[in-house]
């Protein structure tokens, strides 16, 4: 069908109008920004150099710049709109608390929550300065706390900016906590916040805590984790000349321990190994001590057989294991008293909350489980299945108090870098990430559901 203006024109008239149309057409579209495209481009931008701002604050433990990171997000809360407290359980540890008021009250509270140190670098081995956030040709963002996790801190932040400016308005009451220490325990941080009034005021339903990254498609969430168990295990025997040949000296002691604990290690990671079972899922014990010897001002005594001899081993227990049975395998087979030996642990994490039960945020028949992989699904992402996290994270001081707890840091296509030289993260990824937490935070703070139906705190 021909457009009336052009039934005028000659059939020769009518195609070099229509060039010279099309001429235009795509002069404009070509040749001049479109608004749109340069909008989200300078919204991505600034998205991006607001979270290289975070990173380029020197955190490392032991000496973090605890102030500076803390007057950064309270910035940022105000060009939100969220109301923001600092709360100092120790001295120079500042939390910072900020919230997004829901329209019902009574409803508990969601706790999107991230901690503010990271851990030392070796400067000499990266890239590029680790405090530097410097982006690369292939929009690789280069920091130490790129992955742990200074990215999931500030994509909250990115995400309830994004809410807020589109209207939304949440039922339930959002908190982000930015906390301190947790790369030393997080005593003075996660803990004693968990412990405090003001955590109890604040009626927490959910909490949100740091996941891992996934080399595939497929993101990573977190629903327990495994305890440390540090052991160090002591033989005592008698002492003698280096030439004899005799039972129960304390290095023969020690090493028949040693032994056992080698072929436990590898039926574990066999497991593994095989595929029968996830990394989180198995007991890891690994030897990260060994103390024996007579020293002398060359090095050790080369003909005397010490009558004492220590091993240390750092054991993660998931709470799905057996802990009565592995006490027993340590007092029978690792540190047998018929073979002179004692056992001490230098620290023991409980794998129970304090209702006796194991610390597992159920997955099936939790609604926010439920509602996580399904906001994930609607943003386009992929979630695998749950997962028990290797090593400890904050997560467990509220799944003590049995609070339900979710690790989970939205980094796909990624390798896992957390502590490693060279930690970096995608912008593209990062930025996805955002739109995931976008859509996590709608459903969660959308959840109208009363306690009733939530199920009691305790059975979350
Ligand atoms: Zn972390």
């Amino acid at each position: 069908m021909d457009y009336p203006l052009l039934t005028s024109f000659s059939s020769t008239n009518r195609s070099l109008f229509l060039f010279l149309f099309l001429f235009v057409l795509l002069n404009t579209c070509l040749l001049l920004p479109n608004p749109g495209v340069a909008v989200a481009e300078d919204e991505s931008s600034a998205v991006i150099s607001r979270f290289q701002q975070y990173l380029q604050i020197d955190t490392a433990q032991p000496s973090p710049r605890y102030q500076e990171a803390a007057d950064f997000l309270i910035s940022q809360a105000k060009s939100i709109g969220l109301e923001s407290q600092i709360i100092e359980f120790a001295v120079g540890k500042p939390l910072v608390l900020l919230k997004w008021a829901g329209s019902d009250p009574t409803l508990p509270s969601i706790l999107l929550y991230s901690h503010t140190d990271v851990v030392p670098v070796e400067q000499h081995k990266w890239a590029y300065p680790a405090f530097s956030a410097q982006l690369d040709s292939h929009g690789n963002i280069y920091a130490r706390g790129a992955q742990d996790m200074k990215c999931v801190g500030m994509q909250y932040l990115e995400a309830v900016r994004r809410l807020k400016s589109s209207g939304f308005q949440p039922v339930r009451s959002i908190y982000l906590c930015f906390a301190p220490d947790e790369e030393i325990n997080g005593h003075d941080g996660a803990e004693k916040f968990a412990d405090s009034d003001i955590f109890k005021t604040i009626n927490v339903g959910i909490v949100l805590d740091e996941g891992l990254a996934s080399p595939t498609e497929k993101y990573r969430a977190f629903y327990a984790e495994r305890s440390p168990w540090w052991l160090a295990i002591k033989a005592t025997g008698s002492p003698g000349h280096g030439s004899r040949l005799y039972d129960n000296s304390a290095m023969e002691n020690l090493l028949k321990s040693i032994e056992s604990v080698r072929r436990f290690r590898a039926s574990q990671f066999d497991l593994v190994k095989s595929g029968l079972k996830e990394e989180g899922e198995v007991i890891s014990v690994n030897m990260v001590f060994l103390k024996a010897g007579t020293p002398s001002p060359t090095g050790f005594v080369m003909n005397v057989q010490p009558s004492e001899a220590e091993a240390g081993f750092d054991i993660r227990v998931p709470p799905t294991a057996d802990p009565e049975a592995l006490e027993r395998r340590i007092a029978e087979e690792w540190a047998p008293v018929s073979r002179n030996m004692t056992y001490e642990f230098k620290s023991k994490a409980t794998v129970y909350d304090k209702f006796g039960r194991p610390l597992i945020t159920k997955t099936n028949s939790n609604p926010w489980w439920v509602l996580l992989e399904e906001a994930v699904r609607k943003a386009n992402g992929k979630l695998g299945k749950p997962e028990i996290f290797p090593a400890a994270t904050d997560s467990r001081h509220f799944r003590f108090r049995g609070l339900p707890a979710i690790g989970f840091s939205p980094m796909a296509n990624t390798p896992v870098l957390l502590h490693d030289h060279n930690e970096f993260l995608n912008k593209a990824e990062y930025l996805k990430g955002v739109e995931i937490y976008e859509s996590i935070i709608k459903a969660y703070a959308s959840y109208a559901e009363h306690a009733s139906n939530e199920g009691t705190k305790d059975e979350l």
